[in-house]
This record gives C-alpha cells, structure tokens and sequence, in this order.
C-alpha cells in the first residue's frame, strides 16, 4: 500500500467548494437549512464549505460505522443529532465520497425518520461506477474513477487523513471502513 499521485489539488478543492456552496446558496433559504456532516471522512470538506458561505449557516454531525469492515458490511450509527436540530428543516448531507450509496441511504432515511423536512446530499467526491443504491446527490463536487482515495478528511485505517490533496492509495482496494 503506498501514496499515489495527486487526483485533485488543494487548488481544485478550494474552487469547487465555493461552487458547490454558491449552487447551494442559490437553491436554498440559509435560514432553514441545516449541514449534517458525515464524520469523520467530511472533516475537511464540512470545516470549508460552512465557511464559504455568505451567511452564518447550522452545521451538525453525524457518524456512521460499517459494522465490518468487508463489502455489503452493514451500515451502523454511532452518533445522529437530536430530533429538536433536524425537525423541519431542509437537511444538506455533507459527505466526502459517495460510492456504493449504502452510507447516504441509510443517513437520509434515519434523518427523514427525525422530521427533516427534505434531505440531500453534497459529496466532495462520487464514485458513480459503484453505486448499488439509487441515491440522489444533488451537489457533488468531482466524479472520480474506481479507486481508492485518501486525503482532505478521507483515511485509510485512520492514515492520510490530514493531507491536503486527494490522492490514489496505490494497492487500496475499494473496501469501506
Ligand atoms: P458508501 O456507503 O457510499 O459505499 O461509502 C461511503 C463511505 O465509504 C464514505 O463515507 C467513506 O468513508 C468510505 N469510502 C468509500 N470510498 C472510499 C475511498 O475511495 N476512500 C476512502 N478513504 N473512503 C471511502
Ligand atoms: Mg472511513
């Protein structure tokens, strides 16, 4: 297993996150809407795009867990917001990769089950070959190829997280964890 190339710059990064939170400006009423940020891979990208906003904007966090770490591992969640945050309000998943869907399915379902008057998603990143759920990602930053990525939030057994480039994880299988 070892670092690859560089797949998307911090340069790359920083430009589609002030896209992605002008499209979201444009389409929602800031006042209503609420960024639930899916730990721990979101970290960088919920950390930049409540701040790319023109206005102050509700952020909270979710965690979700495969229960193994192999495929079709089921989904579990560590930690959901109080129904008093979500209830009524239009929800924005804010995720670092969508790639099966399985993660988003869940997360919109157990959020629709708090009351969010609508939910959708932003990710970062979308591996569009992959998807076995049929999940609708509104705003997504950058589509990527079948590989695995590490970087801006986005780990391997908990390595790679903090470097500012998305990059290939020469060798990584596509496996969640
Ligand atoms: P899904 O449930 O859509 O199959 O997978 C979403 C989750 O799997 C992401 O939140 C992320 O934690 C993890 N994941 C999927 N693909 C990758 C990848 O290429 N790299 C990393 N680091 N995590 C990934
Ligand atoms: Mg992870």
């Amino acid at each position: 297993m070892q670092l690859g190339q560089v797949l998307i710059s911090e340069n790359q990064i920083a430009d589609a996150v002030g896209k992605l939170a002008g499209r979201v400006s444009r389409d929602y009423d800031l006042s209503r809407i609420v960024l639930v940020g899916a730990m721990d891979g979101a970290v960088c990208f919920l950390s930049d795009l409540m701040r790319a906003f023109a206005q102050p904007v509700d952020v909270t966090t979710v965690r979700m867990r495969r229960y193994d770490g192999t495929h079709g591992g089921e989904v579990t969640v560590s930690w959901l917001p109080l129904r008093d945050r979500i209830e009524g309000r239009e929800v924005l998943i804010v995720e670092g990769i969508v790639d099966t869907g399985e993660t988003c399915a869940v997360l919109s379902e157990r959020l629709s089950e708090l009351g969010a008057a609508s939910v959708d998603i932003c990710a970062l990143l979308d591996k569009p070959s992959r998807r076995t759920h049929d999940i609708k990602a509104t705003y997504i930053g950058f589509e990527v190829p079948d590989v695995f990525v590490v970087g801006y939030g986005m780990d391997y057994n908990g390595a790679y997280r903090s470097l500012r480039d998305v990059c290939v994880l020469e060798g990584g299988e596509s496996e969640l964890n």
